[in-house]
């Protein structure tokens, strides 16, 4: 398959604007601004593009949703929060071909009739913060950002917002509430951020390898995208893997390669050839899954289909020996830490659920605390502000169903049986 996403990341100074350029970049805005705003949308939504952040939301949908009003200011809002455990594919392209990323913003912003584009970094990422600014100024230098970009009717202005640390200002209006200057939660919605978002206007707010994957689909079509992936779920996607395997790292191959290829054919198989024991595939709040499991398609009907997400493509691959007990508590604590503290459920709720677990690793558990936990998954599923409450419950039961003994084994001071 050739490489769209990750095609530039191993060239020589591949961060600069005169190797984007000399690789072919920014030909496709070039073209994009040939074409209506319309025709960029239509295109957008026949290549069936879902998001990559890990809601999977139709891309050309989105933006269709953006009144046209011209009169109206809009926003791009592009969500480089990348902070699931796990999940690393975003920094690469930020890190390594910033201009990629600012291409596909450009053709976006052109799309919806934005005049201003927002990258909200996550905070620990100083060095792709610093490689976008830089990218930035290298784009204003060549006057492809500014007013009257190649000489059209065009004008953009790009800023980089570097957040906190927080990781619930990956969900969106949690990122506008930051990028506002206020306490990064979420909002009620609706209304959405297409219709009120970012101070108020229309606003769409894309992942990186989304923006990233639109030069592509202006640049080789819509049939070239439609023909990497699978029906419901097309084009390429970054996997990155962790994990007990021989070679971690990421992986740009299409949508709908199975965990079995993914695993034993480009990561090398396991580390220490001991058998696979379980697999996260979509980051920490997506349900694992089990050797059973392997032949599973990664994309998002195969993955939803197993009572599992695809979410952002980050795959955690656990060896026989892994303490489940020790994951769910390890991963229940980052719940708990991160919860924003918003809504009683989650608040409260991960934290009892993290003290229990923790008594379980540490062998101090008590009778009912395997029932107690799942009454508190029960109490806090579904009745959460925003998804952050439900990923931390959804992991956990998975993590129950699948390992149930091992749970009892730690509840009844058995000692780790893994
Ligand atoms: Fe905040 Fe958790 Fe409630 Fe989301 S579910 S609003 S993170 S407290």
């Amino acid at each position: 398959m050739e490489k769209i996403l990750l095609k530039n990341i191993d060239k020589p100074e591949s961060h600069k604007i005169e190797s984007y350029i000399k690789n072919g970049g920014y030909n496709a805005v070039r073209e994009a601004l040939k074409l209506g705003p319309d025709d960029i949308i239509q295109r957008v939504k026949d290549s069936g593009i879902r998001g990559r952040g890990g809601a999977g939301f139709p891309t050309g949908l989105k933006w269709s949703f953006i009144p046209k009003d011209p009169t109206l200011d809009k926003y791009l809002c592009c969500n480089a929060d990348e902070g699931e455990p796990g999940t690393f594919k975003d920094r690469a392209i930020m890190d390594n071909d910033p201009h990629l990323l600012l291409e596909g913003m450009m053709i976006t912003s052109y799309a919806i009739g934005a005049a201003v584009g927002y990258i909200y970094i996550r905070g620990e990422f100083e060095f792709g913060a610093k490689r976008l600014e830089a990218a930035i100024d290298e784009a204003y230098r060549e006057g492809y950002l500014g007013k009257n970009i190649f000489g059209s009717e065009f004008s953009l202005d790009m800023y980089v917002h570097r957040g906190a640390g927080a990781y619930i200002c990956g969900e969106e209006t949690a990122l506008l509430e930051s990028l506002e200057g206020g306490r990064g939660q979420p909002r009620k919605k609706p209304p959405f951020p297409a219709l009120a978002g970012l101070y108020g206007k229309p606003t769409v707010i894309n992942n990186v390898e989304t923006l990233a994957c639109v030069p592509a689909i202006i640049e080789k079509g819509v049939e070239w995208f439609k023909s990497t992936g699978t029906e419901k779920s097309p084009g390429p996607k970054i996997f990155g893997v962790s994990g007990h395997v021989k070679k971690p790292g990421l992986y740009e191959l299409p949508m709908g390669t199975t965990l079995r290829e993914l695993i034993y054919e480009h990561c090398g198989g396991m580390r220490s050839d001991k058998p696979l024991k379980a697999v996260i595939p979509g980051g920490v709040s997506a349900p694992l899954l089990v050797p059973e499991d392997l032949d599973t398609t990664m994309d998002f009907e195969a993955m939803g289909a197993k009572g599992t997400m695809l979410g952002s493509g980050a795959v955690i691959v656990m060896e026989e020996g892994t303490c489940m007990v020790k994951v769910a508590y390890i991963t229940n604590r980052f719940f708990s830490h991160e919860s924003c503290g918003k809504c009683t459920p989650c608040r409260e709720g991960t934290i009892w659920i993290t003290k229990i677990l923790k008594r379980l690793e540490e062998d101090r558990g008590r009778p009912g605390d395997i029932d107690l936990l799942e009454e508190l998954c029960g109490n806090i599923f579904g009745r959460t502000f925003c998804p952050l409450g439900d990923g931390a419950v959804m992991a956990l039961r998975g993590a129950i169903t699948h390992f149930r003994d091992e749970f009892l084994n730690h509840a009844a001071h058995k000692g780790c049986t893994a």
